[in-house]
């Protein structure tokens, strides 16, 4: 037998993928069903504790097929509950995921890539360039463990995941499959059971893969939308220039037609004298005419050498009560601690570079919770 390499990693296989595979094994289809319960519901590595195998199975298995998570190289938590992970890759790729349990709920920031290639001027994972993309394996495997080590930690609080954002590194409409395939994992009913609108994409506005995603999936969708202008917008988000506001905002109208209840939710991140005056505001609402449309306004968080600042908390205000008083539901995530803070990514390229690590990486986390406390505002809209 070949190495461990060469075997299939079942962790990265949807309910599809392991019909297809048990059946080429020669099983029955609704082995799939038994072998996701076993993976991700109850966290089994092992195929010699899944004892509704036959022994013969096992052995096949154990020969063919291996289940291989992402390697916690750490973990931090925080007195408020949050959770961050630094997991490793089999080549040595690094991601982020952060768990922040909120009242009723838990929500999980996912990477869908390692860096970015779209380069959005205010994004520190843009800035780090684009390295590749995740596997589905790599992607559900991040739930996987916050699920599995949530689990462990219990303690007073009941933790879990009850909702995960595609906001981690990563454009996740550029890594369209694995992506699909993995949020299909984080709803299905043998894994983690999650509704619809518990599991939210992120994206900057990759048009057709927009259209393609509401072919196949039903999740609840963010677009990050930062300008209300063709003209600033091609600065903050350059992949503007490929798919302009026209274009953007025709799909949006349509992204939910037949289903009057959904929204989408626009991301706006805001940045000192830049995007964030009361003409911006007027623009955006003009912007969002006709789309079905809820705000979360992110104050930005600055990481080194940006030449971005956050909105002053005044401007904020300003900015919120214009769109408020047009009808637009808008909510705004206060974040703490002013001096600088991160964005996704931040912490894996400071990870790997920095010598004085321990004293950085707390840093970092802090900064990496905040920028995620800003965007997991869009939930509490996305229940409701
Ligand atoms: N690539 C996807 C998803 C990952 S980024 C996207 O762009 O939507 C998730 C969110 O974080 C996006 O809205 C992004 O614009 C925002 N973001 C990135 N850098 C930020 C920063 N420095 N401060 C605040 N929000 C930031
Ligand atoms: Fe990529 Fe999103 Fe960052 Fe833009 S904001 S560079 S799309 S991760």
């Amino acid at each position: 037998m070949s190495g461990e390499e060469n075997k299939c990693n079942l962790l990265g296989l949807d309910e599809t993928a392991l019909i297809e595979y048990f059946t080429a094994m020669g099983e029955k289809p609704f082995r799939a069903r038994q072998a996701l319960k076993w993976i991700h519901f109850f966290g089994v590595t092992d195929f010699d504790q899944m004892t509704t195998f036959s022994k013969d199975l096992r052995q096949r298995l154990r020969d063919n097929a291996t289940i291989i998570p992402p390697k916690i190289i750490f973990e931090k938590p925080s007195s408020d509950g949050t959770y961050k992970w630094l997991l490793e890759m089999a080549d040595g790729n690094r991601v982020e995921t952060v768990y922040i349990p909120e009242r009723q709920r838990g929500t999980l920031c996912v990477s869908s890539q390692v860096g970015c290639a779209l380069n959005c001027s205010f994004c520190s994972t843009g800035k780090q360039g684009f390295s590749r993309n995740l596997t589905t394996a790599e992607i559900i495997g991040q739930v996987w463990v916050a699920a599995r080590r949530l689990s462990k930690i219990g303690g007073e609080h009941d933790r879990q995941v009850t909702n995960v954002v595609m906001m981690g590194m990563g454009e996740p409409l550029l890594n369209f499959d694995p992506v699909v395939s993995a949020m299909d994992l984080m709803m299905d009913d043998n894994a983690y059971g999650l509704a619809k609108r518990r599991v939210t994409l992120s994206t900057s506005g990759v048009v057709p893969a927009m259209e393609q995603l509401r072919q196949v999936s039903d999740v609840a969708l963010a677009v990050s939308l930062h300008a209300p202008t063709d003209e600033l917008r091609d600065i903050l988000v350059p992949i503007n220039k490929k798919y302009p506001l026209a274009e953007l905002m025709a799909m949006c109208k349509k992204y939910f037609q037949g289903q009057p209840r959904r929204k989408i939710t626009f991301e706006y991140v805001m940045l000192d004298g830049v995007n964030d005056t009361p003409k911006h505001a007027k623009q955006l609402i003009n912007c969002l005419q006709g789309v079905p449309a809820k705000v979360n306004l992110i104050p930005f968080n600055p990481f080194p050498k940006t030449i971005y600042q956050r909105s002053s908390d005044a401007a904020i205000d300003k900015f919120q009560k214009i769109l408020m008083a047009a009808g637009l539901t808008t909510i705004t995530r206060r974040t703490r601690g002013d001096d600088i803070d991160a964005a996704c990514g931040q912490l894996v390229g400071e990870v790997n570079d920095r010598t004085r690590r321990s004293e950085r990486i707390d840093k970092i986390m802090v900064q990496v919770v905040n920028k995620h406390q800003a965007l997991d505002g869009q939930l509490e809209q996305n229940n409701h």
